[in-house]
């Protein structure tokens, strides 16, 4: 097996044989001629049908990778009627009475070295815009066509490098990946693939030859490498790894833009939790409907010092717009336990997971609670935002909390300052929380369970400790049955109840939580469409029927 590293262009797995994509070299001779005007003539007649060559291309890509890659053509047919190239190529015909091939080449190679030279890797890039165009005159000056893959099956395709416009004329239900020894991440070859979605790779280190041609070959569009002749390991782990792809791509084309319902119409709200607006990249290429959880926290982890009012109200805004009216469900600084951050200079604890942590420094440094309150508040005339607090144990908390947003909203008024209205929700992560989770329900909007919590505090087991992780029972009947207890409390007084702990993106319990009502689930964004997937293929009648069955079996044999 060899194994050949280059540079990603677009991830993804290929595994198939290898067709080499060779050019014929064009030979360009320099010929004296007697007749430059007649030579000039030779010159324009082939721009003319280049550029119609390169119109009939831009029709093709357009239809195969829309308008914006098509680009490259109208710009391909520009380059042709450069003055500067144009002006070259003559002033080369006349001054040296030379063929217009020559020139062209000529011409070619300047500009491609003029290109290449250049700061701006965009600008680098356009070198093989200019040898893509110029090998296009030489070719209908020669009389022979552009040089065209032969493959009767999908290959993996090895080239030296590719021009747009070989790319685009290619068959692509017979390409399974592009592989080039040279060529830029930024060249339009590139931006075709990953258009295309195409695994490719380019700068590949590999010594191109002839012989390659019909061998076996992996690309791992991930990690950026070419496995030539790949061992028995590789290939099953490819093959793993692809299946796993292939299984999300279809995922993704079937289920983006569902509804999360059931077979028999019980709604769910399946949202995702983030860390940051980064991730909300793929909150939306997962399709999800809302965030349940964001992590305020790590605000204040990624800052060196206390993150102002304005600094968190441009990030909620952006959050907010981002998701264009969907719910975002802002959770307020959960920082102690694990969550360090030096600038709060908080005494070490001996026991940190059960102390000063989270909602407990909020109501005791309501200064620092208040700034995050008012730019929540403020981002909300943006968007649909919610508010959720952490570490809730007891009743009189949660009125504390309302006390201090009852201050806040009135300094906001007395400043003028626009706020929309928020939901205000808890995490129910405690114990405490689920045993008295029939009054809380009465003071809140919502209740979002937090398992990872409430698994660590219900069964005494340190949620960062690896050694425990043997005695961690993710489905322990103590945390479900507090998981049903809460949601049926919750329904009682009318509010509704989600998940936003890890074990919400369980698949093995998604049908369990239908059963229980739990109303949303929030799961990291890669976990929306699997869940999607089991809510639109359960029937919850037919569920509970087969529960109750095996229930009575368990009861009637004892
Ligand atoms: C939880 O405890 O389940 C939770 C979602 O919060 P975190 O993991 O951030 O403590
Ligand atoms: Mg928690």
């Amino acid at each position: 097996m060899q194994v050949c590293c280059g540079k990603s262009v677009f991830g993804g797995i290929a595994i198939g044989k290898i067709c080499v994509f060779s050019k014929k070299e064009k030979q360009i001779k320099r010929i004296k001629i007697e007749n430059p005007e007649k030579e000039i003539e030779r010159y324009a007649d082939a721009t003319q049908k280049a550029s119609e060559q390169l119109a009939g291309l831009y029709e093709k890509a357009l239809k195969e990778v829309g308008e914006a890659n098509a680009a490259i053509f109208e710009i391909h047919q520009m380059m042709l009627e450069d003055e500067d190239y144009t002006d070259s190529v003559k002033n080369i015909i006349t001054s040296q009475k030379v063929n217009a091939e020559y020139a062209i080449g000529v011409t070619a190679d300047n500009f491609a070295n003029m290109f290449s030279a250049m700061e701006d890797d965009y600008m680098r890039a356009r070198a093989a815009d200019v040898k893509d165009i110029s090998e296009r005159l030489l070719s209908i000056l020669e009389g022979n066509g552009m040089d065209m893959l032969e493959a009767d099956e999908p290959v993996i395709i090895l080239a030296d490098d590719l021009a747009p416009s070989e790319t685009v004329q290619m068959d692509k239900d017979n390409i399974l990946s592009f592989v080039t020894v040279h060529g830029s991440v930024n060249s339009h070859t590139a931006i075709l693939a990953r258009t295309m979605s195409i695994p490719a790779l380019v700068s590949t280190r590999l010594e191109l030859s002839e012989e390659l041609n019909g061998r076996n070959a992996i690309v791992d569009g991930f990690e950026g490498i070419l496995y030539l002749d790949p061992d028995e390991a590789i290939m099953q782990k490819m093959q793993q790894r692809k299946s796993e792809e292939d299984e999300k791509k279809k995922l993704l084309l079937d289920l983006k833009g569902k509804e999360d319902v059931t077979l028999d119409g019980h709604k769910l709200m399946l949202y995702a939790n983030i860390g940051n607006a980064k991730d909300l990249a793929l909150v939306l290429k997962n399709d999800a409907n809302g965030i349940g959880l964001f992590r305020s926290e790590f605000i204040y982890l990624e800052s060196k010092d206390y993150p102002t009012e304005n600094e968190q109200f441009q990030i909620y805004k952006s959050v907010a717009e981002t998701m264009a009216g969907k719910r975002v469900i802002i959770r307020t600084l959960d920082i102690g336990a694990d969550k360090k951050v030096d600038y709060f200079s908080l005494e070490p604890e001996e026991n940190p997971a059960l102390g000063y942590r989270a909602i407990r420094i909020c109501l005791t440094q309501t200064d620092i609670f208040k700034t995050q309150l008012r730019a929540i508040l403020r981002a909300s005339v943006y968007g649909n935002i919610a508010i959720m607090y952490p570490m809730i144990t007891s009743v009189g908390e949660v009125r504390q909390i309302k006390q201090i947003m009852e201050e806040v909203k009135k300094e906001l008024d007395e400043q003028q300052i626009a706020y929309g209205e928020v939901m205000q929700g808890i995490m129910v992560e405690t114990p405490a929380a689920v045993m008295v989770s029939d009054e809380l329900a009465r003071e809140v909007d919502f209740f979002s369970i937090g398992t990872n919590d409430l698994t660590q505090y219900t069964l005494a087991i340190d949620r960062q400790n690896p050694k425990l992780d043997a005695f961690y029972d993710a489905h322990h009947p103590a945390v479900l049955k507090m998981i049903r207890m809460v949601v049926e409390n919750a329904h009682k007084a009318g509010i509704w109840a989600g998940i936003c702990g890890e074990l919400g993106a369980d698949t093995e319990l998604t049908q369990e939580f239908l059963d229980m009502g739990v109303d949303e689930l929030s799961v990291s964004p890669g976990r929306v469409l699997p869940i999607r997937k089991i809510v639109r293929e359960t029937d919850l009648a037919k569920y509970r029927e087969k529960k109750n069955n095996i229930l009575q079996r368990g009861v009637t044999s004892c």
